[in-house]
């Protein structure tokens, strides 16, 4: 087991927006959070990369308990969040933004190198000097995954990498992390379109005003009627 969260809860000057939430992933697994709006699931990765401070519960990971470490210690642990809305350094180039992601190594070797980067998203060496903030929606998630990889997860966590994309550019970026996931990547995802998400995780937490509600493999949850109805559309 890579990352085992227990109890967690989370509050936000009164609403409660994670209660007593309990997960797990495996190393060299990818693992769906699906859920409707305000459900809770940015908030759950929120608080595993401490860019969120939990209540209650406990956080092991890769054998250590996350206690009150703060967000970039998390990161050095090899714990990266690729949140939503992407967040890449909109002032500075490609090549920067992807240096900048080795600040997470700290002590810790490479896992991917800048050539491999370039290998998974070559949009982001042909654009290795433009400025980050004129790329396309698309090409900004490339680049916030690929800043990601340079800081060595061991696990990564992905906040709705389709958001605002075109199908296509929402297809290549999911085609990437499936790679990646096959190559042993563990990834930790969490995407509006459920659909898609259940189809390329091998198990999937359904969480619900705060609380997990469902959980099992991927394509079981694809056709139990409750998901269907809930998530999927008829
Ligand atoms: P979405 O898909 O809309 O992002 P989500 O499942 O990621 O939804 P969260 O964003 O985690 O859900 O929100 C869970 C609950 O916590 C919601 O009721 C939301 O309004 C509330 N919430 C989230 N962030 C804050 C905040 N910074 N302050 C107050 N309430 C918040």
């Amino acid at each position: 087991m890579l990352l085992e969260v227990r109890n967690l809860s989370v509050s936000y000057k009164g609403i409660q927006a994670l209660r007593d939430v309990s997960l797990h992933v495996n190393r060299g697994e990818m693992v769906a959070l699906v859920g409707s709006n305000g459900a809770g699931k940015s908030t759950l990765l929120n608080a595993l990369s401490r860019t969120v401070v939990p209540q209650r519960g406990q956080v092991v990971f890769d054998g250590k308990d996350l206690g009150r470490m703060a967000a970039f210690q998390v990161s050095r642990q090899g714990l990266l969040h690729v949140p939503e809305g992407r967040q890449v350094l909109a002032d500075m180039s490609v090549w920067e933004n992807l240096q900048l992601g080795m600040l997470a190594l700290g002590q810790r070797p490479a896992r991917y190198s800048l050539e491999q980067v370039y290998g998974i998203f070559p949009i982001l060496e042909e654009r290795a000097d433009q400025i980050a903030g004129t790329l396309s929606g698309g090409q900004q998630q490339m680049l916030a995954i690929g800043r990601a990889l340079m800081g060595a997860p061991e696990i990564l966590l992905l906040d709705e990498p389709s958001l605002g994309l075109s199908p296509l550019m929402g297809d290549q970026v999911f085609d990437a992390l499936t790679r990646l996931n096959r190559e042993g990547l563990t990834i930790l995802l969490v995407e509006q379109n459920a659909y898609r998400a259940l189809e390329c995780t091998q198990r999937a937490y359904v969480l619900d005003r705060g609380r997990i509600v469902m959980e099992g493999a991927s394509d079981v949850l694809m056709r139990d009627q409750r998901v269907i109805e809930s998530y999927l559309g008829a």
